[in-house]
């Protein structure tokens, strides 16, 4: 039994119905789940948008005549929307259920080990897989109740062009969508509580990412720490402590995309005791099995990365152990796990960065190659930024 029908839930029911296992999967909103709804599919396809107008605006670059190229947000919007509505039928209840999967539409409940409530019937079952996912994270500010604020949930539903947007968060999300709000015409403001933006990633990434930024008008502060939505008049104002100094910042809207809590809450899981991390994600062992054997975890409500193919990697591990476990059981890898985030320039990565090498007190070896020498690169008019390779000491000179 797999509850919720994000990347996590669909795939791991795939799974189980390819080797023609009995399987229920079951989502109480939106079969595809953040993903297809709320999260990569609309956000890459406005970030598309975003960026043929900045290639627009470069086009003499390309030898080509200046134009005025403007964005109209309601059709750039209905796009986003169009988009979603083509990929939803790889997602949907007629794929799943004709691949032999009983999809159940309803809330679930984990009534014990062995079985789950919904729509007001007890199913039971051998093994459960918690594929919940998560929500945004929204953080206790005074005054951000008062006004109608954005999170990627709601987003999709804006028609209207902010003027003035504050985008809250310098994380994958919060970058990506300062860079496209930007891009179509909002000015836009992000505010980071940290000394960097994409924290996440080695230092003069974050440097290099903020250049651009700044480049294209966004106001990128960092230090920035929010402590309260004020409304004056009729204007919206966020008031952060910036090194002790009180800083104004007025907007129309504001994002909120400061990190995403896992869904552990109000479907029985407190009740068995099934404990939880301090990020607020599943505890599980490397099987990704919670304190129960036969109760699994996979995607963003497991951690510890909250993307797509992350959640499909540990589905695979979550479903095949609980298939297989007597007989066979594997532990989750995350040696490889690469991500991208798709801001322009891109940051794509999979490893350990330097930073965390240092950290880790790993030894390593830098090559770096500057992407300004790339025939391509340059062909594209995009001959900037590097790649960095970690090696293992002394591996570099083996090789050669
Ligand atoms: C704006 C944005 C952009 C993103 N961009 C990328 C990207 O470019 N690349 C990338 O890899 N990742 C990206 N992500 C992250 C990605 O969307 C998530 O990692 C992924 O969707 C997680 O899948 P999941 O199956 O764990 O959870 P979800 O997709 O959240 O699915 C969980 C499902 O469980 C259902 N559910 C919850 N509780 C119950 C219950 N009690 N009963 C029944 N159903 C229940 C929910 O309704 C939901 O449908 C992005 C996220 C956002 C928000």
């Amino acid at each position: 039994m797999v509850i919720g029908a994000g990347s996590a839930g669909l795939v791991s029911s795939y799974i189980a119905a390819a080797v023609r296992s009995k399987v229920a999967l079951i989502e109480k909103h939106k079969m595809g789940g953040d993903c297809l709804n709320t999260g990569c599919v609309p956000s890459k396809a406005l970030i598309r948008s975003a960026k043929i107008l900045s290639y627009a605006r470069r086009a003499e670059e390309f030898g080509l005549e200046k134009i005025d190229l403007k964005a109209d947000f309601a059709t750039v919007m209905e796009r986003v929307q169009q988009k979603v509505a083509q990929v939803e039928p790889h997602d949907s209840v007629e794929r799943y259920s004709s691949l032999g999967v009983d999809v159940i539409e309803g809330s679930a409940r984990v009534h014990s080990p062995w079985s789950v409530e919904v729509n007001g019937k007890i199913l039971t079952t051998r093994s459960i897989i918690i594929a919940t996912g998560a929500a945004p994270f929204v953080p206790p500010i005074k005054g951000l109740d008062k006004i109608e604020y954005l999170t990627s949930d709601n987003l999709w539903e804006l028609r209207e062009l902010p003027e003035k947007l504050v985008v809250l968060g310098g994380g994958p999300i919060g970058s990506e969508m300062a860079q496209a709000f930007a891009r179509l015409g909002s000015q836009v403001a992000q505010v980071e509580m940290a000394s960097r933006i994409m924290l996440r990633e080695d230092p003069e990434v974050s440097a290099y990412v903020e250049e651009k930024f700044k480049a294209e008008g966004i106001r990128t502060l960092t230090d920035h720490r929010a402590q309260e939505v004020r409304v004056e008049d009729g204007q919206n104002w966020l008031i952060c402590d910036h090194q002790g100094q009180e800083v104004k910042i007025e907007f129309d809207r504001l994002l909120v995309a400061v990190g995403r809590k896992a869904n552990v809450q109000g479907f029985g899981l407190e009740e068995l005791g099934i404990e939880t991390e301090r990020d607020g994600t599943l505890s599980t062992d490397p099987l990704l099995r919670t304190k129960y054997p036969n109760i699994y975890c996979a995607g963003d409500v497991a951690g510890p990365y909250q993307f797509t193919h992350t959640a499909a990697h540990q589905a695979w591990y979550a479903s095949v152990n609980a298939l297989f476990g007597p007989l066979k059981s594997f532990k989750v890898d995350y040696r490889v796990i690469p991500w991208c985030t798709f801001t322009d320039a891109e940051v794509a990565r999979v490893g350990i960065n330097e930073t965390e090498a240092v950290e880790q007190g790993v030894p390593f070896e830098v090559t770096r190659y500057g992407i300004e020498d790339l025939d391509r690169a340059i062909c594209d008019n995009e001959d900037h930024g590097w790649v960095k390779i970690l090696t293992r000491r002394g591996l570099i000179r083996f090789l050669v």
